[in-house]
């Protein structure tokens, strides 16, 4: 039985595989001396006072006591360190050649091409509103256009409300006003809508539909402002005669076969734990290695989980503007945690720390796994979209609920979510394909979560093992071939759009 990992040959700690009881040796020299709960960490050597404790092969914290080999490490035996600076970062040092990386086991998918951008992994009508004014009948629309229209329809997979908090009582002027707006503009160009456009409005709203719209675009066929109808019966025949145009323009929509290079994923993680960095994380990694082999576009994103990590990051940048927009994006958000009294290390929740995660360096650390190791090719803000293929670093917030639509917007045509305590999170407007990190976690919830990387953990499996069933799973999710849980649930989140602009 395998009883703990360790990931790097520097690391002098290593994670208990189970609960280690007082007295197990785990390595020739290496006797737990007390208890050490799982994925909790212990002691490979003697660390003195003030030493580095390392894991990944990086500085988690400093011993604040001498450490004995076999000591149970917890959070309150660190001192965390400074938030590594961003000036004057490295570029370009780590640059993993692309033969390196691991061979893709298929180099197409079937997906929906597009006239711009990338492919669409689902044919959807989306309905994005300009004001969460018009929310409660766009929900109500989207309710009958689903039972009245789309059975006429048989290659249209379905429709979207594209609902937000944005839109009115802000400050539409204000200096970050722009990342909301962009949030908005971009989805509703989101791939998965085909350029098929269908914006309501209300008619007094802030956000005008020439702040989303070019001015070609803004006609009758395209908006529909519910001020302008008498009625609830006039409003609702308006909107599904709309709906009834587009959704026969949809279902023109075939899928075909296309390269990788016309996918664009996203990956995240949410309630993670110290398994989270060796199993689900890494597997991640792993696919995104073998889809940017071939050709695909992956984007990684969390701010705060990769603050503590950011000269890794900059390591992999393919060039001097990557890394420029990377130091930029993270000084951003330390402002703007700054003007919130806090630091990254507001981000490690209880359930992390219950989980072994000592601090935000370790999370972070575990986080970044999932970028597996290709250079990073280009840097965005919050919803911006790519303009290169390969890895793709997007900086938005690592709440689920807001780095979803952010890269939503972005343009992902699926999400790859790691857990390791569980959440039912889901996006309607993309797939979103669940991965955890524990087996307990997939005993307990066995008909949610789609991958299980816990095998990794216990030996049973390799990373390139779970990795390249991951792979399979998402050209086969992205092809409509198979669906995940949260899609055969209908479990999907609101729209929760990055908004650090005030509110009026
Ligand atoms: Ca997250």
């Amino acid at each position: 039985m395998v009883d703990i990992i360790k990931i790097k040959d520097a690391d002098n700690v290593a994670v208990a595989v189970h609960d280690l009881p007082a007295g197990t040796q785990v390595l020739p020299g290496v006797t737990a001396l007390q208890d050490i709960p799982q994925a909790h960490k212990i002691a490979l050597t003697d660390i003195p006072k003030g030493g580095d404790v390392v894991r990944y092969g990086v500085t988690l914290g400093y011993a604040k006591d001498a450490i004995p080999v076999g000591s149970w490490i917890n959070e309150h035996m660190l001192d965390l360190p400074q938030t590594p600076a961003v000036d004057h970062m490295e570029f370009g040092t780590n640059i993993v050649p692309v033969e390196d990386l691991p061979d893709p086991t298929r180099t197409t998918w079937m997906g929906y091409r597009n006239k711009v951008g990338p492919a669409g992994t689902r044919n959807l009508l989306g309905i994005v509103t300009t004001v969460q004014c018009a929310a409660g009948v766009v929900n109500v629309a989207v309710e009958r256009i689903k039972k009245e229209l789309l059975p006429k329809y048989p290659n249209v997979d379905g429709v979207v409300a594209v609902n937000h908090p944005y839109g009115c009582g802000v400050a539409i002027k204000a200096r970050e006003a722009h990342i909301p707006i962009r949030a908005v503009t971009n989805l509703i160009r989101h791939p998965n809508f085909g350029g098929e456009l269908m914006v309501v409005g209300l008619g007094c709203e802030k956000l005008t539909y020439d702040m989303v719209l070019p001015p070609e675009d803004i006609t009758p066929d395209n908006t529909l402002t519910l001020q302008d109808y008498p009625g609830h019966d006039a409003m609702m025949d308006a909107l599904l005669a709309m709906a009834d145009k587009k959704l026969q323009k949809l279902n023109q929509r075939v899928r075909e076969e296309l390269p990788l290079s016309e996918l664009l994923i996203g990956m995240q993680c949410g309630g993670s734990d110290a398994f989270s960095g060796i199993t689900a994380n890494p597997s991640a990694g792993y696919a995104a290695d073998m889809l940017v082999k071939g050709g695909a576009t992956v984007m990684f994103s969390e701010v705060t989980e990769v603050r503590d990590g950011v000269h890794l990051l900059a390591a992999r940048c393919r060039d001097a503007a990557a890394r420029d927009k990377l130091a930029a994006e993270m000084r951003w958000y330390d402002e703007y945690l700054e003007a919130g009294g806090v630091d990254r290390d507001a981000n490690p929740t209880p359930g992390n720390k219950k989980g072994g995660l000592a601090n935000i360096v370790e999370k972070a650390m575990g986080s970044i796994a999932k970028s597996g190791t290709a250079p990073i090719e280009e840097v965005l803000s919050p919803a911006e979209k790519p303009t290169r293929h390969g890895l793709i670093y997007a900086a938005t917030p690592a709440s689920d609920i807001v780095c979803g639509p952010s890269q939503l917007a972005s343009g992902i045509g699926l999400q790859v979510f790691m857990t390791g305590r569980g959440t039912p999170y889901g996006l309607a407007a993309a797939p979103v394909i669940k991965v955890c990190s524990r087996n307990e976690m997939k005993q307990h919830w066995f008909d949610m979560i789609d991958v299980n990387a816990g095998p990794i953990a216990t030996g049973e499996k390799t990373i390139a093992d779970v990795g390249t069933e991951l792979f399979e799973l998402i050209l086969d999710v992205a092809s409509g071939v198979k669906e995940p849980y949260s899609d055969q649930y209908g479990f999907h989140n609101d729209i929760c759009i990055f908004n650090p602009a005030p509110i009026t």
